[in-house]
């Protein structure tokens, strides 16, 4: 049995994972099989990360996080949660690989996953032209045109982005006002390959292997056009990630993890989150990672309060490499 279990290992879960293991607490980060590193995995520049005057790659910050986590003892999962039994003070998290591995306390911080425009063809299309990573899949959209949906920064991001391959990328906005950060939106609106489709919503994505064009409905005029791109990419925001806890934790109306306060501590003992999963409004990788912190100090207070023989039945902890580090 271990002290404390993390799941998730974005920007909240890392740091969580980070001051769990510099308190001696040897936590287990489960960091999905697929995924792991969370959204920033998906991103390049980051240009408002404390830290970096000159900005750093997604991936590379997280790689940064994950090893900074290690040198203190976390240990680091690549494997999904299939499901959990929170309730009673043994928690109990099965993985992906069938086995089943228990904690005195959890840490939840499974972020947030990409929202869909639930269009008929986009399931059948995506990977064929149909995507939610510009990171990931622009390379292939070399000379092509393409359409990105959404008016937050994501948006103007994925947009912008973009443009190093595609000759041409329209931005269908549902509005006539972006959301995005005046940043992000003049970064867009000064690049000529980039033209804004206001007041627009897609209605469907058109062709048989691969996509060739969509069709959008214009609200302020009442039209349909149609437009002939190669690529979709979705940048409408994301929810919660809560489908493991939803019947064994309290959420908010908001539909994210409810926590006490400024605390971490969620409706059941033992159960903290932290990160997107728990924060419907900031949704930054300063504000996750912040909150990771919060999650782990209350666990390492939650198991403080725990008899010694309990803690003594845990594995570890074991004893941080890097003392001289330990500042506060
Ligand atoms: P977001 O801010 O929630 O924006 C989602 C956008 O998609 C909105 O413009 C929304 O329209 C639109 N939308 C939502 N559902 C839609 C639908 N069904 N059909 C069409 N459009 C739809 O999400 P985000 O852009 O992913 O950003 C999330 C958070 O991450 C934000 O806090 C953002 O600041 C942060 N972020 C920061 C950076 C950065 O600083 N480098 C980069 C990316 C994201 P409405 O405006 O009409 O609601």
């Amino acid at each position: 049995m271990r002290q404390v279990i993390i799941i998730g290992s974005g920007p909240a879960g890392y740091t969580a994972a980070i001051y769990a293991a510099r308190a001696g607490l040897a936590p287990l980060v489960i960091a999905s099989s697929v995924e792991a590193g969370g959204e920033l995995m998906n991103t390049t520049d980051v240009e408002n990360y404390p830290g970096f005057p000159e900005g750093v790659q997604g991936p590379d910050l997280m790689m940064s996080f994950e090893a900074q986590a290690e040198r203190f003892g976390a240990e680091i999962l690549l494997d999904d949660v299939t499901s959990v039994e929170l309730e009673g003070p043994v928690k109990k998290v099965t993985l992906g690989s069938g086995e089943v591995v228990e904690a005195l306390a959890v840490i939840v911080a499974t972020g947030s996953a990409y929202r869909k425009l639930g269009l008929a063809d986009e399931e059948r299309l995506t990977g064929r032209g149909v995507s939610w990573c510009a990171t990931c899949d622009g390379f292939f959209f070399k000379e092509k045109t393409i359409a990105v949906v959404g008016g937050g920064d994501s948006a103007m991001e994925e947009a912008t982005f973009l443009t190093r391959f595609a000759d041409k990328v329209y931005v269908i906005y549902r509005g006539d006002t972006l959301r995005a950060s005046l940043t992000m939106q003049q970064r867009a609106f000064d690049n000529e390959k980039i033209e804004f489709i206001w007041n627009s919503q897609v209605t469907a994505i058109n062709g048989e292997e691969s996509v060739t064009g969509i069709t959008v409905h214009n609200s302020a005029t009442g039209e349909d056009s149609t437009l002939e791109v190669q690529g979709l990419f979705i940048a409408i925001g994301s929810d919660p990630r809560t489908a493991l806890v939803s019947g064994q934790i309290d959420l908010s109306d908001d539909g994210t993890i409810a926590v006490e306060g400024r605390t971490s501590k969620t409706s059941l003992t033992g159960v903290f989150a932290a990160g997107d999963v728990t924060d419907p409004t900031y949704r930054q990788a300063v504000t996750a990672a912040g909150t990771g912190c919060v999650a782990a100090l209350d666990a390492e207070h939650y198991l403080a309060t725990l008899p010694a023989e309990t803690i003594a039945q845990t594995q570890g902890p074991a004893a941080p490499e890097e003392k001289e580090l330990v500042t506060s």
